[in-house]
């Protein structure tokens, strides 16, 4: 049997008619950037996230640096995040012009580990980046505290979480933006890239909808600007899908469970879930030995299941690091590294067959026997 990583075509046979009518709607309509569509589905990611506005934009890198530029952060500031999420959080950081400055994770949720931000504020602090790693909001009671004590700016990386949620918040209720990215892979994907801000603040909204559109908000007048918008293609697919985001996300969670509850007598690490949090599981990553992580993969793609590996290079430990930009390592990030050395993703999507799951359990409980 063959259990592929991705569902991407079986999701769009399972919508076909609704997205093939979307796409034929906005072809015969003549407006294709800036137009309809997007204003539409701008409204409905508000609605749907609880936000006051929603933006759509070119992807979910340009969604974070466009946010930091509308508050002014660049040249002389300095942001935290954490070394073990993916690239594109800190290269934002840098595309704005500031200093990345990087913290270790919690051992277990990965997520970036409140108890360790304070030690890194300095005076030129200007801003928090908690990334919702593999679907699991951080702790953003803990770092809007955080943040609220220091007047920084909190800026969430939500490219993996939409439709998460923690105990006692939701996503955008406790920060100044919410970035996420619209890439097939993401829980919610369009057909190619997208990427949107949602955000209460209607600073954040006029500087976001100035930088994505050359500086301009009205016919022929420029400030200094880029060009990154979400299209209006993008936009109807996007509308089609948000109405199954909930539905996904259950399934999603449903999978994990069964996953959790099959693997538990085993050696490996399971994720864990903050006690009243709802982890949306973009990915599903286990842990092993890392001596033994490589050769658990090969079994794994050798037997058909194509697991992955999120993300096997810590940002700081990439080759050429950090290419003439600013970054700081504060303390030691020894959980960030061992994440990088022992995880393994396993085939997580809506579309999976119980054939399917039970064949992957099958699979990595026969490398476990082996390997006990
Ligand atoms: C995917 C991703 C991004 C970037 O999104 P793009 O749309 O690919 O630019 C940023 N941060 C995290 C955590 C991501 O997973």
């Amino acid at each position: 049997m063959q259990v592929s990583f991705y569902g991407h075509v079986r999701q769009y046979h399972n919508l076909k008619a609704e997205i093939d009518a979307a796409v034929l709607q906005v072809l015969e309509s003549g407006q294709y950037v800036m137009g309809p569509a997007l204003s539409r589905f701008e409204g409905e990611l508000a609605t749907y996230a609880g936000t006051k506005h929603a933006i759509g934009v070119g992807n979910g890198t340009d969604a974070i640096w466009l946010v930091l530029m509308s508050l002014g952060i660049g040249p002389g500031d300095e942001v935290i995040t954490m070394p073990n999420t993916f690239f594109a959080t800190a290269e934002a950081i840098w595309v704005a012009g500031a200093k990345a400055v990087f913290v270790d994770c919690d051992p277990k949720t990965k997520n970036i580990d409140p108890a360790l931000i304070e030690a890194a504020i300095t005076p030129r602090t200007k801003a928090i980046i908690p990334v919702h790693l593999y679907g699991q909001c951080a702790e953003m009671d803990k770092i809007a505290a955080i943040a609220k004590k220091h007047n920084l700016f909190v800026i969430e990386d939500n490219a993996q979480a939409i439709d998460a949620a923690g105990a006692s918040f939701r996503i955008g209720e406790l920060s100044d933006a919410v970035c996420t990215s619209f890439i097939i892979q993401k829980n919610l994907g369009t057909f190619g890239d997208g990427g949107a801000v949602m955000t209460n603040r209607d600073d954040i909204l006029a500087g976001v909808k100035r930088l994505r559109n050359h500086g301009s908000t009205k016919r022929s007048v420029h400030s200094f600007g880029f060009n990154s918008r979400l299209d209006d293609l993008h936009a109807a697919i996007l509308s089609v899908k948000l109405q199954h985001i909930t539905a996904w996300s259950d399934r999603r969670r449903e999978i994990a469970a069964m996953y959790t509850k099959a693997l538990a007598g085993t050696n490996l690490e399971l994720p864990y879930e903050m006690p009243g949090y709802r982890h949306v599981y973009h990915l599903y990553v286990i842990e092993t030995e890392a001596a033994q992580r490589d050769a658990m993969l090969d079994f794994l793609v050798e037997r058909g299941v194509d697991a992955k590996q999120h993300y096997p290079i810590a940002i700081h430990q990439q080759e050429g690091y950090p290419w003439g930009k600013e970054a700081e390592i504060v303390g030691s990030v020894a959980n960030a590294e061992a994440n990088a050395a022992r995880c393994i993703s396993l085939p997580m999507f809506p579309e999976l067959t119980q054939d399917e799951i039970d064949y992957t359990i099958e699979q990595v409980l026969a490398w476990c026997k082996q390997n006990g």
